[in-house]
C-alpha cells in the first residue's frame, strides 16, 4: 500500500538549513495498523505530511497503492488525496458553523455527491462512531471524545485507502484517549490500513506495529502485541 525508500526532508530557514528526515524506508501493507513513535521533533508530522501528500520529499521514492508520487500538480495532488488518504488530526480541524454531520459529509462534496446522498451517507458514518444523535450539533457543543469522532467519521467519509492520524488522543483525557484508540481498532479490524503519529507508549502499544524514529531516522520497527483499548477503558 506505501512503500518509501530513502526518504529525505530539509527545511531551509534563512541561510539555515534543518535536515529532517536522513534516509527513511519503510512500507505499509493493506490492513496493517502502525504507529510511528518518536520525541518531540523527531520528525514524525514531516514524515505523515509527506505521506498524506501536503508535503514533498527532497529526495527519495514514495509510492501510495502503486502509483509513484512525484511532482504531481496540485490539481492532481488533491484528486489522490481525496481518493487516496483521510486525515485525523489532534485539533480535530472541524469546521465551526457546520453540524457534525454537515462536517462528515464534506469530503463527499468535494466527489460530487449529491446533497441526499451525502446526508444518508453521513449520517451513517456518524452512527458507526456512535454520534448518531449529535447530527446536528455544531463542534463547540460536543466534547473533545465526541469532536475527534466526528473527525474520524469525515475521515471516512470517502472510503480512503489509509487513514493518516497526527496525534489523534493528543488533545483528549487518558480515559477519552483509550475509546477514540478502541474505534480507531475496530475500524482497522475491519480492514482499513491505518498509521498514527503518537509520541505515548501506550498508545502507540494499542497499534499493532511501532514504528520508532530518533533524529530522522528509523532505529527501531517492530511488530508487537496489540493491547486492546477496551481493555483499558
Ligand atoms: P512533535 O512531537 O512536537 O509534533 P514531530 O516529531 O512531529 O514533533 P516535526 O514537526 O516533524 O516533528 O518537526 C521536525 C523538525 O523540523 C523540528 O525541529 C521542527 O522545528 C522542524 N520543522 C517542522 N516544520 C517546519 C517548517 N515548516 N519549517 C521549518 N522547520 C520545520
Ligand atoms: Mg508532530
Amino acid at each position: 500500500m506505501i512503500e518509501i525508500k530513502d526518504l529525505h526532508k530539509s527545511y531551509r530557514t534563512g541561510a539555515t538549513e534543518l535536515h529532517v528526515l536522513k534516509g527513511i524506508n519503510f512500507s505499509v501493507k493493506e490492513g496493517e495498523l502502525v504507529s510511528i513513535m518518536g520525541s518531540s521533533g523527531s520528525g514524525k508530522s514531516t514524515l505523515l505530511n509527506i505521506l498524506g501528500m501536503l508535503d514533498e520529499a527532497d529526495a527519495g521514492s514514495y509510492t501510495l497503492d502503486n502509483v509513484p508520487i512525484k511532482n504531481l500538480n496540485e490539481k492532481i495532488a488533491a484528486r489522490y488525496r481525496n481518493k487516496f488518504l483521510g486525515f485525523i488530526f489532534q485539533s480535530f480541524n472541524l469546521i465551526g458553523y457546520k453540524s457534525a454531520v454537515d462536517n462528515v459529509a464534506m469530503p463527499l462534496y468535494y466527489q460530487g455527491i449529491k446533497r441526499k446522498e451525502r446526508i444518508e451517507k453521513s449520517m451513517a458514518y456518524l452512527e458507526k462512531v456512535g454520534l448518531a444523535n449529535w447530527a446536528s450539533h455544531l463542534p463547540n457543543e460536543l466534547s473533545g471524545g465526541q469532536k475527534q469522532r466526528v473527525a474520524i467519521a469525515r475521515a471516512l467519509a470517502s472510503d480512503p485507502k489509509v487513514l493518516l492520524a497526527d496525534e489523534p488522543t493528543g488533545a483528549l483525557d487518558t480515559k477519552t484517549s483509550y475509546e477514540v484508540m478502541d474505534l480507531i481498532q475496530e475500524i482497522n479490524d475491519e480492514g482499513k490500513t491505518i498509521l498514527v503519529v503518537t509520541h505515548e507508549e501506550d498508545i502507540a502499544h494499542m497499534t499493532k506495529r511501532i514504528v520508532n524514529l530518533k533524529d530522522g531516522v528509523i532505529i527501531d520497527d517492530s511488530f508487537v502485541n496489540q493491547v486492546r483499548a477496551k481493555a483499558n477503558v
